[in-house]
């Protein structure tokens, strides 16, 4: 599954109702009480009579004893909110059998038996977009983690592997595509009403069971795999869509092939269908031969998708795709190994990104996202390990820290051990575990024999939350230069006290004069201090370190500002060039809010900065793309991350000034850049592309130097755009100024693209985050705006996660932004928990924040955790917020 994404680049914008309502404390479920469970079920026969608000559903399991697991008289099967219409053992209806809560326990006296249950559901009133439910018309599921249980009475947990023989009729004018996992067996009509018959011959967990039906077309393609195998594809979507599903399908042929080439992945079924939902709680999910994608994920053309969002699209279309061999044919024993399949398949998507695009610019984007959300989630209230050991609602582990530091993690053993022995690695885990429900112990074992590492201690990894902190100090002496490097990690609830994990710290040491070094060199820090020597340096050396960001580390290494100049210019590791731009910015930005410089001292640190960033923009030698990434801000997220304790008005207000002094600064530069980039015609190569990012940076320091300047060229880049990229990026500095360009733009882009979700998610997104002073305001307004919608997903997050992430408005000094949030979450809590509770973490960082506003967030969470009825997924995480 693919949560929704969080944009990685500052010029693009951004996963049976009562059921769900659980009494407080549900009980928490550990990962040493794993036991297998007593029951296999090799097969399940599914019969669906489908209709919008009663589908009726059969279910025929074939059951017998595990002997691998203690033997039990009963078997428990989970039920969320079902309605029990009959139930018969071995043809027998006198079946004894209870509830427990919503489970349904059956007495089974023998070793094998036959069990057939009947259940009605009503997929119309589904507003938590979990189980089967109904969108704009059409029928749809989403079962991963435990949404199967909403549809039939069933074991639902990761390690029971059965086959699936589905057999699904509706009406034929409502319903005229019947789509299921595996292949299509057969189909036939009986009057107004059709059917088709499907049969998976892979064996899956129920979370990987899906079924559509709808009124779709088809864009349709084939692929034939590197053994011969012709695999028909279609990427289905609504009547009016198909011209925008091209980029999808040629990402998912691109993405077969890589994973051939790459990783020796081919796909096992002579069908591959993708289908495109606009209710839909995540960003896509990678059910076997079915993958079902929200819309914003799959739909693109130049009008209507910037792109970041076709980027997006080529990612998370690759992401799905190779769950099919990471995560389908070796699936996870339990949720808390969610990370054995999240964190390898972000890797394998993350890789391949880098091999279809910018690969140093991917690495930057990736390594933005992980210190956006990822490094506030490892150092808050709700930290854990990437593979965790308690949960009360496994939809709340849908984090960064299991699929992105689950990357990173995965990805230093790829650094250790070097990409041919990885791959051997990788080799023997799919070979071993072909078929089977594997844990993380299971891949690192297998990377310790294919790829011939020792990973005794690297398994701190799995088990430690918290971003580990590197101190490296650098001295010279005589030819020796000697670098000290010390780590802590952090304390994190429930883990007060750490042990050293080994760090892989790839660096180099650059001769001053000359500009260059003598190679890269990975050194492991595996203690709390070590020190390494090099020899040759008659002069103090230069540090860069953890180029390509080796390790997720954050490094605090002292070193005067004219160091950071200097590799900003010409470090040859375009990370490590990025990282001495960042560190500058965020070293001037913390000094300043925490008054440690003086007036000198700043006037001196925002000239260094300025001088660097001409150099960057007048540097021939770089590309656009990097460019921009060398040029853009640390985020407010970040440099708040950097101080113990946050201001987030100081930081905005200071991170705004600097703007300002580069734009006032670099005024020429910037305006010859921007009349350059202007030039480029559109084209969606890396060119053009890199064109249209620099292009908006530019526009938005102009922003904070000279707005009215700023406010006409932004008004005649919205008036003259031919692409979507150019229009949002000026309507977004458009919409944080107070000018006479911008309610004119804003109503023009609503008129042009009413009807349009997607875009018009947009405009919501663009307002909400927007610089605006009256931003607060707007987001009152467009909540009360008729094409707002709770029960949408991608709306509710277009309007709230923007305005959770906008400095200004959010952290507004009366509570104000904090109040909203908390009345959202309340409102949306009993029609859709899952995304509620994604809003908890905004409030959740009170604690590293100034007292005011503390207070204020504590408030509001502490009103939501004494609201009478709460689901699982919001109790959990307001009382680990509160903590
Ligand atoms: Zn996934």
């Amino acid at each position: 599954m693919d949560i929704a994404r969080t944009p990685a680049t500052p010029d693009g914008n951004p996963e049976m109702a009562d059921a769900a309502i659980q009494p407080k404390a549900p009980p928490e479920i550990r990962r040493e009480d794993y036991k297998p469970f007593p029951w296999l079920v090799p097969t399940i026969r599914l019969t669906f009579d489908l209709a919008l608000d009663k589908t009726r559903v059969t279910a025929r399991l074939e059951i017998e004893r595990n002997p691998a697991a203690e033997a039990e008289r009963t078997i428990r099967l989970n039920g969320d909110g079902l309605q029990l219409e009959s139930l018969s053992c071995d043809g027998n209806e006198s079946t004894d059998y209870r509830m427990d809560g919503d489970d349904l326990l059956v007495t089974l006296p023998g070793e094998r038996h036959s069990l057939e249950i009947v259940t009605v559901i009503d997929p119309s009133a589904n507003s938590q977009l979990m189980g089967l439910y109904a969108s704009g018309g059409m029928l749809c599921t989403q079962c991963e983690a435990e949404g199967f249980r909403r549809i039939t009475f069933f074991p639902d947990r990761p390690d029971v592997l059965s086959t699936y023989t589905v057999r699904m009729s509706g009406p034929k004018a409502l319903f005229p595509v019947l789509l299921c996992n595996g292949n299509r067996t057969d189909q036939g009509e009986e009057g107004d009403t059709h059917w088709a018959k499907w049969h998976d011959p892979w064996p899956k967990p129920s979370y990987l069971f899906a079924l559509v039906a709808g009124d779709l077309v088809a864009r349709s393609d084939s692929f034939t795999t590197i053994n011969g195998r012709k695999v028909e594809l279609n990427v289905y979507v609504r009547d009016g869509d198909l011209g925008r599903t091209e980029h999808a399908m040629e990402s998912l042929k691109r993405s077969m092939r890589w994973d051939e080439e790459v990783f020796g992945r081919e796909y096992d079924l002579d069908l591959f269908n993708i289908v495109a939902v606009s209710d839909f709680n995540m960003g896509a999910m990678e059910n076997k031969g079915l993958n079902i994608f929200n819309t914003k994920y799959v739909l693109a053309d130049p009008e209507t998708a910037t792109d970041g969002d076709y980027d997006g699209i080529e990612g998370v279309i690759g992401h799905e795709y190779f769950h099919n061999w990471s995560g389908n044919r070796v699936t996870c024993r339990d949720w808390f190994q969610l990370s054995l399949k999240e964190g390898f398949t972000v890797l394998r998507d993350q890789l391949f990104s880098a091999q279809m695009g910018s690969a140093p610019v991917k690495r930057i984007e990736d390594v933005r996202v992980l210190r956006g959300v990822q490094f506030p989630e490892d150092s808050g209230p709700l930290a854990h390990p990437i593979r965790p050991d308690s949960y009360r609602e496994i939809s709340n582990f849908y984090t960064a820290t299991v699929y992105n530091k689950g990357a990173e993690v995965i990805r230093m053993m790829r650094t250790m051990a070097g990409e041919e022995a990885f791959r051997r690695g990788t080799d023997l885990y799919f070979e071993r575990h072909d078929g089977e429900a594997a844990t993380c112990e299971d891949f690192v074992r297998a990377m310790e024999d294919g790829a011939d590492l020792d990973l005794a201690q690297f398994r701190l990894w799995y088990s430690q939350a918290g971003t580990p902190k590197v101190a490296a100090r650098l001295t010279h002496e005589g030819q020796t230069a000697t670098l000290t490097l010390t780590q802590t990690v952090p304390a994190t609830p429930g883990q007060p006290d750490k042990q050293p994990m080994p760090i892989p710290l790839s660096l180099a040491l650059f001769d001053r004069e000359s500009g260059n070094h003598a190679g890269d060199e990975l050194v492991v820090l595996d203690s709390e201090t070590a020190q390494f020597s090099f020899d040759g340096f008659a002069t103090r050396p230069v540090l860069s370190i953890n180029r390509g960001f080796s390790a997720p580390v954050s490094i605090d290494r002292d070193v005067p500002r004219d160091e950071l100049v200097f590799l900003a210019a010409r470090d040859d590791d375009p990370f490590a060039r990025y990282e001495a731009m960042q560190e500058l910015m965020t070293g001037y930005l913390v000094g300043s809010v925490s008054g440690e410089l003086d007036d000198a001292e700043r006037d001196a640190a925002r000239g260094d900065i300025a001088q660097a960033m001409r150099a960057v923009i007048e540097d021939s030698a770089l590309d656009d793309l990097m460019r921009g990434e060398l040029m853009v801000m640390p985020s407010q997220a970040y440099i708040a991350e950097q101080m113990l304790i946050a201001d987030p008005g100081s930081i905005h207000a200071a991170r705004e000034a600097l703007k300002a002094d580069v734009a006032t600064r670099l005024a020429d530069p910037l305006h010859a850049l921007y009349e350059r980039a202007v030039q480029v015609p559109f084209a969606l190569d890396a060119e053009a592309k890199g064109a249209r990012k620099v292009k908006t940076l530019a526009l938005s320091y102009a922003a904070a130097g000279d707005p009215a300047t700023a406010s006409g060229l932004a008004a005649q880049q919205y008036d003259r755009a031919d692409n979507m990229t150019d229009r949002q990026g000026a309507l977004m500095v458009l919409a944080g100024l107070d000018s006479a360009e911008r309610t004119g733009r804003l109503l023009d882009f609503y008129n042009r693209y009413q009807g349009n979700a997607l875009v018009i998610d947009k405009w919501f997104a663009l307002q909400a985050s927007s610089l605006h002073p009256h931003a607060i305001e707007h987001v009152k307004s467009l909540r009360e705006h008729e094409d707002f919608a709770l029960r949408n997903p991608n709306r509710v997050r277009s309007l709230y996660m923007a305005f959770a992430s906008n400095p200004g408005a959010f952290h507004s000094a009366d509570g104000e932004g904090y109040r909203m949030l908390a009345d959202l979450i309340l409102e949306l809590d009993p029609i859709n928990a899952q995304t509620a509770a994604r809003f908890v973490p905004a409030l959740g960082r009170w604690r590293r924040i100034e007292e005011g506003r503390a207070e204020l967030m504590r408030e509001a969470l502490q009103r939501i955790a004494e609201a009478p009825k709460l689901s699982r997924d919001t109790y959990e995480q307001v009382t680990r917020s509160l903590g």
